[in-house]
């Protein structure tokens, strides 16, 4: 060959090789699942997931460990850029919340089999992706929704295109790029996780009406839910909680004062299974109140003093936002109040119908209603609950009322003598989730929620009895 043909030959290969890494390139992409524009991020997600179930199933696997072994590895990072850019919640607790969604979200082990052999055969119905889930999540758990998501999502054998809360963006968008690098690196396609670089409400409306998006998971509060409900689409709602921790006369008190403030204070009260009020039966509630102070409780006793706190804090029913997920001392000064050392949660008396008490406040403010016996605490507790049945603690020792509470209530997390985040794994056994689906009914959801459920029928085949 002359060398002029051989000069055109490497012309002509490089012109291919820019071509199709030109063509390899999604319109739009700024790089690790990141897109300017939401349509480009949700066209993106379908490629990747039309290459991520040409995997097997054990390379899908290795891309979960690879996720895993991410999202431990860079649990401090996302706790501290949760922090500074949400400026709410605390490190140290964010850090536990985000390994413990690494390493308790249920893996591929969660996809089981169903099978049904006879005399006609052998039938299985397997678990099947949705294709592509669009996932909404809050600025209260940020990487931790995103990590748990990812990790039962992607098991399921779907792409996500996330819409993170726009207070948490940088943070989220972080977490995307590490998770997705991640999923590269074990052999998986790119932009399995999709987002775009300016999340908004309006780009999580048109993501919602996509075509192309199959099923919606919402994590937040009753708009959120309210909206992917409404959508018209398959979807999954986690909504808000206002759980209530009842304390009868039969409870180790000194350790329910002490698993209620170690739950309450949890990354400040932002985790919707957090403990936000207190019922007790006033025969014991001096006792509580007492072990509570000796366990990080700071009793506010001025009627004065709680009046202006409510102002504070309770905005039109509501939390006010300002001060969600803040520490005990800051948001007490505002109110002139020098918070001792070691106090973690302010407790105060308050009647059942109080805002402190129906508002989820999201907030380490505990308030405390006493009540005349365990059925009074049970009614009142079912009430300021909202029915949103998300969570419910109890301390007693007496099975008849532990059952009496657990069936009245009907929350999707019900946790008895012990602090709420036993119910998400952290010291309570089973897996974790921080996408608690209550008004869907799917609970403490996993892989096996974002699959369908496909039947395969072999006639007369199979059956070996
Ligand atoms: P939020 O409802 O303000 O926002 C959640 C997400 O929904 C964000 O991404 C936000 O941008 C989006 N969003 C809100 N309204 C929307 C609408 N109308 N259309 C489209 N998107 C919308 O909640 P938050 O402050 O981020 O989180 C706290 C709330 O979430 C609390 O009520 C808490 O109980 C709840 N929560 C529930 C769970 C659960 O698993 N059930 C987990 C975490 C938080």
């Amino acid at each position: 060959m002359a060398i002029e043909e051989r000069g055109i030959e490497e012309i002509v290969r490089r012109v291919l090789e820019e071509m199709s890494s030109t063509r390899s390139e999604p319109q739009g992409s700024i790089g690790n699942g990141i897109f300017l524009d939401m349509n480009d991020a949700i066209e993106a997600a379908e490629v990747a997931q039309k290459e991520l179930v040409k995997l097997s199933f054990e390379e899908r696997g290795k891309i979960i460990e690879s996720i895993r072994r991410a999202a431990i590895e860079n649990a401090e990072f996302f706790a501290q850029m949760a922090v500074d850019e949400t400026g709410m919640g605390n490190y140290k607790d964010k850090v536990i919340k985000n390994i413990l969604a690494a390493e308790k979200t249920p893996g591929i082990e969660d996809l089981r089999t169903e099978s049904f052999s006879g005399d006609n055969g052998l039938t299985i119905v397997e678990l099947s992706p949705y294709g592509v889930i669009g996932s909404i999540t809050p600025t209260t758990n940020p990487t931790e929704t995103i990590i748990c998501n990812s990790i039962g999502m992607i098991t399921a054998g779907n792409s996500i295109v996330y819409s993170p809360h726009p207070t948490a963006k940088e943070t989220s968008i972080k977490a995307i790029e590490v998770l997705n690098k991640a999923i590269v690196e074990a052999g998986g396609p790119d932009n399995v996780i999709t987002t775009v670089q300016e999340p908004t409400i309006e780009q999580a409306n048109l993501m919602m009406k996509h075509k192309k998006i199959r099923m919606l998971v919402a994590t937040g509060g009753p708009g959120v839910v309210k909206a992917v409900l409404s959508s018209g689409k398959k979807a999954i709602g986690a909504g808000a909680g206002n759980p209530p921790a009842l304390v009868d006369e039969t409870a180790d008190l000194e350790k329910a004062a002490k698993d209620i403030i170690d739950g309450c204070s949890f990354d400040n009260n932002l985790p919707c299974v957090a403990e936000k009020e207190v019922i007790v039966v006033e025969k014991v509630a001096d006792y509580l109140v007492s072990y509570m102070t000796r366990n990080g409780a700071f009793l506010i006793k001025s009627k004065d003093q709680i009046e202006k706190l409510t102002e504070l804090v309770v905005d039109n029913g509501h939390a006010n936002k300002k001060f969600v997920g803040k520490d005990l001392t800051y948001i007490l000064k505002h109110i002139g109040i020098e918070v001792p050392a070691g106090a973690k949660v302010a407790i105060m008396n308050v009647e059942g119908n109080h805002p402190l008490v129906s508002a989820e406040l999201m907030m380490p403010i505990l308030p405390i209603v006493r009540v005349e016996d365990v059925d009074a605490a049970i009614d009142l507790a079912v009430k300021v609950e909202h029915g949103f049945r998300h969570t419910a603690i109890m301390h007693s020792k007496n099975v008849d009322n532990l059952t009496k509470f657990a069936k009245a209530i009907q929350t999707t997390i019900f946790v008895k003598n012990g602090p709420s985040y036993a119910g998400i794994g952290v010291g309570g056994e089973g897996y974790t989730t921080f996408t608690i689906a209550g008004p869907t009914g799917e609970g403490l959801t996993s892989a096996k929620n974002f699959a369908r459920r496909r039947k395969c029928v072999l006639v007369d085949g199979l059956s070996v009895r």
